[in-house]
């Protein structure tokens, strides 16, 4: 496994300032992100080592992405962990979202629909110390309704409609942040789970995801 070197510490720094001047106002989410080593989670070629912490998504095979660390920034701070928060986290991918919100202190689960990258992703989280991520090998739409309720619920692609069997395993007073397709844009939504049965919606920027597919993948 790669190193974590003061090289890489300082161009992290420099991505968390310029999270923070691209509107990333929540400290803990800065100070989580620059405790995670990003270039870690790209894969093995060292070439990626220096551009790990641009703001550019990278392709971790099996024609998925990590997101661009904006992204990771904003969706993070849209779900408002608080310390101890259970959170379903829907593509585990690269793993990198995972181990920030294992750093903002939240107890997260996480489902993968590719089989090649539920294979891969835990041994690498263990490597890095984030073994406590509990991970599964499934169809998001359908969440875990096992371990539900959950605080939190983040969707790390473009979902196609609301997965409605997600906002059952919410918690009353818990929130759902979700990439919506809409037309040819997807737009990011925060939706709160008022009480049983009743929902409110916030609309956030545009952005761009890996679609949200049903069913495995082997
Ligand atoms: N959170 C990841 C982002 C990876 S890209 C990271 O930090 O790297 C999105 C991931 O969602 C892909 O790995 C894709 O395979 C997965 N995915 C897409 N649809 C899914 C579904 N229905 N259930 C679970 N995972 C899904």
């Amino acid at each position: 496994m790669g190193q974590d070197t003061y090289l890489h510490k300082g161009l992290r720094k420099r991505m968390i300032e310029k999270l923070a001047d691209a509107g990333i106002s929540d400290k803990r989410v800065l100070e989580a992100m620059n405790r995670v080593p990003r270039h870690l989670f790209l894969g093995k070629d060292s070439v990626f080592d220096e551009t790990a912490y641009e703001n550019k998504a990278f392709q971790i095979g099996n024609g998925q992405t990590i997101s661009m660390p904006f992204t990771v920034a904003y969706q993070t701070e849209l779900l408002e962990i608080a310390k101890g928060d259970k959170v379903l986290e829907i593509g585990t991918g690269s793993g990198y979202q995972a181990a920030v919100l294992i750093e903002m202190g939240a107890k997260v689960f996480s489902i993968e629909r590719q089989k090649s990258l539920f294979d891969k992703t835990p041994t690498l989280l263990r490597q890095l110390g984030y073994g406590s991520v509990k991970t599964f090998f499934g169809d998001g739409f359908l969440g875990l309704p096992v371990f539900a309720p959950f605080d939190k619920i983040i969707i790390t692609a473009a979902a196609p409609e609301i997965p409605q069997k997600l906002l059952q395993q919410l918690e009353e007073g818990g929130q759902m942040v979700i990439p919506l397709e809409e037309g040819e844009k997807t737009i990011m939504r925060r939706i709160t789970k008022t009480e049983e049965n009743n929902f409110e919606e916030e609309q956030f920027i545009d952005c761009a995801f890996v679609p949200m597919l049903k069913g495995k993948k082997y």
